[in-house]
């Protein structure tokens, strides 16, 4: 077995109950071969990116440890999204759960169906924002600056329209 590795994973959701797919993923992940579950930030509503005319979606990002591999760590969260009868059609359309492997401990992995940490991540309020608040000291391999500093660097024309808001996970 490999050593285990922290992990920080993100959760979307637009479709149906959002708050719903992302707590069945939250309590699934928490019972996942290998996976020892940590904090879960709070949960945050933001205007729809790339595709807009579509709900709003609801994202979280939790951490954990990790003891398999990246790629089995991808397969199982696949297999939640089927789990909430995720239909793989066109990319940013709507969804019931996407879950996303952010980072994987300090690993930098470049595969066709792995890219670690996760390739847009820099440029997106709905996951910077809550990585920085379970993580406000982690500087992030590959941009060597945190989450905060990612955020506060972006430039005005990318941050609009990526305003997120705190809202209840009740
Ligand atoms: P985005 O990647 O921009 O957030 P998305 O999450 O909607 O878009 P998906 O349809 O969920 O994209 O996944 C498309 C493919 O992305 C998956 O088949 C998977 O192999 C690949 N992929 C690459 N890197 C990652 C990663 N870090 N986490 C999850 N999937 C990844
Ligand atoms: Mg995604
Ligand atoms: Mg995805």
């Amino acid at each position: 077995m490999p050593p285990a590795q922290e992990v920080f994973i993100g959760l979307g959701s637009n479709l149906g109950s959002p708050r719903r797919h992302l707590l069945f993923a939250l309590e699934r992940l928490a019972r996942a071969p290998a996976y020892a579950p940590g904090a879960v930030s709070s949960l945050y509503r933001t205007a729809p990116v790339g595709r807009r005319e579509q709900p709003p979606f609801y994202n979280a990002v939790c951490r954990g440890m990790y003891e398999r591999t990246p790629h089995e760590l991808l397969r199982a969260l696949q297999a939640l999204e089927a789990a909430r009868g995720r239909q793989r059609q066109e990319r940013w359309g709507p969804r019931t759960l996407d879950l996303d492997i952010l980072l994987f401990g300090d690993m930098i992995i470049e595969e066709a169906d792995l890219q670690v940490p996760h390739p847009r991540l820099h440029e997106r309020g709905f996951v910077l924002i809550p990585l920085a608040e379970l993580a406000p000291s982690l500087v992030l391999p590959r941009w060597g600056r945190t989450a905060a500093q990612l955020w506060q660097d972006l430039p005005p024309g990318q941050k609009a329209g990526q305003e997120v808001e705190r809202v209840s996970w009740a």
